[in-house]
């Protein structure tokens, strides 16, 4: 195939934007055209991962915290890391960034609005079928977030960035689970606290059905019992599904057709994180077009097979989810734990983060019987 001059690119999203940061980085010159079903750029996420180097933005975070905690409500592990702490970037800042980047360095065209219906590779180039039009571009770049494929089991939650009237959240530790089993499941409380009275506080439920009052309710329930607040000011909300599936996706479905962010399988499917990974995809998916080089799948097939076991364990019962990840953070040294979190794991890594889910597992799987009718969802938890 002769170098690509015209490239679609469905979907300005964090897969969609990566892939035209990547193609930036990498010098690709020709056209480059971002089509998107929104009407422009919302604040609508955040995004956090364990700061490890190589990864785009990494210097433009608001936030870096280097404890966090994993437990059930008032007791549980507290990892830190100076190395690599856990760092935020609003949605709104990397939306931004991202796009002064791509306008700065390539000849790119924004199509607002336009919902793609068919990408259809024909060989010598590649016809985006769209609400407006039908467009010949030479690659299409799809990345229009998770395939709507049925997964055995689902994360969905519920945020809010919230102000309190007085102070109440302990700036320096991020509470990354805390956990309970609810009516539905196995359910967490994320506290990312920007100050002692703001914090996103998201509440999190790893299930098969989806029900977002519930999960709205349980996070008021949650500050008021664990914060003992009455009232408070909602800055934003966000909300979001993740499906935790650990298949690979073939990353090129077709020779013209390249899949990017969560389509391509970005998202790692036993925590949802998404961000490390679907930028180092990018790089790889821009030297395969600009460079003709092969493209694999993102992730380790190391991790994917962990997370495999995770989830079929999650789903069979076979584990107290809650003894399972507070005994992994407890045991797993915590830089080795946040490089294999970020994509970033050596062998040594992976070893010892085998080592602590292999007594995570064990300790998980003993369960006395009150906590085994827990697990199967039999015993609701006071809410
Ligand atoms: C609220 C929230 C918080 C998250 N927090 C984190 C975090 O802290 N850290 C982390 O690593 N990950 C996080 N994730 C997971 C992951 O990073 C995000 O889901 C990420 O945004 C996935 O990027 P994407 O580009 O693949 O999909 P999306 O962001 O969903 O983008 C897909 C884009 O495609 C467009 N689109 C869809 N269909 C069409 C169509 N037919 N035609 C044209 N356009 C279309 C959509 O409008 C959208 O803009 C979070 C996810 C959510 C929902």
């Amino acid at each position: 195939m002769s170098r690509p001059r015209r490239v679609a690119i469905i979907g300005a999203g964090l897969g969609g934007l990566a892939a035209a940061c990547a193609l930036a980085d990498y010098g690709f010159v020709g056209e480059v055209v971002i089509i998107d079903a929104k009407t422009g750029f919302r604040n609508d996420r955040t995004w956090c991962w364990w700061d490890v180097p190589g990864v785009p933005f990494r210097d433009e975070v608001s936030h870096r915290w280097h404890a966090w905690s994993v437990g059930t409500e008032g007791c549980g592990a507290v990892s830190r890391s100076a190395q690599h702490p856990y760092i935020h970037l609003s949605g709104e800042r990397y939306y931004r960034l991202a796009r002064h980047k791509i306008e700065q360095s390539l000849d790119v065209r924004w199509q607002w609005n336009t919902s793609v219906t068919g990408i259809v590779d024909r060989g010598d180039s590649v016809l985006v079928r769209s609400s407006e039009a039908i467009m010949s571009v030479d690659i299409a770049i799809d990345a229009r977030g998770q395939l709507p494929f049925s997964s055995p089991l689902v994360q969905y939650f519920v945020g809010e960035h919230i102000r309190a009237d007085r102070p109440v959240f302990q700036p320096d530790t991020v509470r990354l689970m805390d956990f309970r089993y609810d009516a539905h499941g196995l359910a967490f409380t994320y506290v990312l606290p920007y100050s002692t009275t703001e914090a996103l506080v998201e509440d999190t439920l790893i299930g098969n059905s989806v029900d977002f009052p519930a999960r709205r309710a349980a996070l008021s329930a949650y500050l008021a019992r664990r914060h003992g607040l009455e009232r408070w000011e909602v800055v934003r909300g966000e909300s979001g599904v993740i499906a935790m599936n650990a298949r690979a996706v073939p990353s090129r479905p077709s020779p013209r057709v390249f899949l990017a962010g969560a389509a391509a399988g970005a998202t790692r499917a036993a925590t949802g994180y998404t961000y490390v990974r679907a930028h180092r995809h990018a790089d790889r998916l821009a030297r395969a077009i600009i460079d003709g080089e092969p493209l694999r799948s993102p992730g380790k097939w190391r991790y994917r097979a962990l997370d495999a076991l995770l989830i079929a364990a999650l789903r069979h019962r076979a584990i107290d989810g809650v003894r399972f990840f507070t005994s992994l953070f407890h045991a797993t040294p915590a830089d080795a734990l946040a490089r294999f979190m970020s994509d970033a794991s050596t062998l040594a890594d992976e070893a010892a983060v085998i080592t602590g889910a292999a007594s995570a597992f064990a300790a998980a799987s003993m369960l006395d019987p009150h906590a085994r009718r827990q697990v199967a969802g039999l015993t609701i938890a006071p809410a």
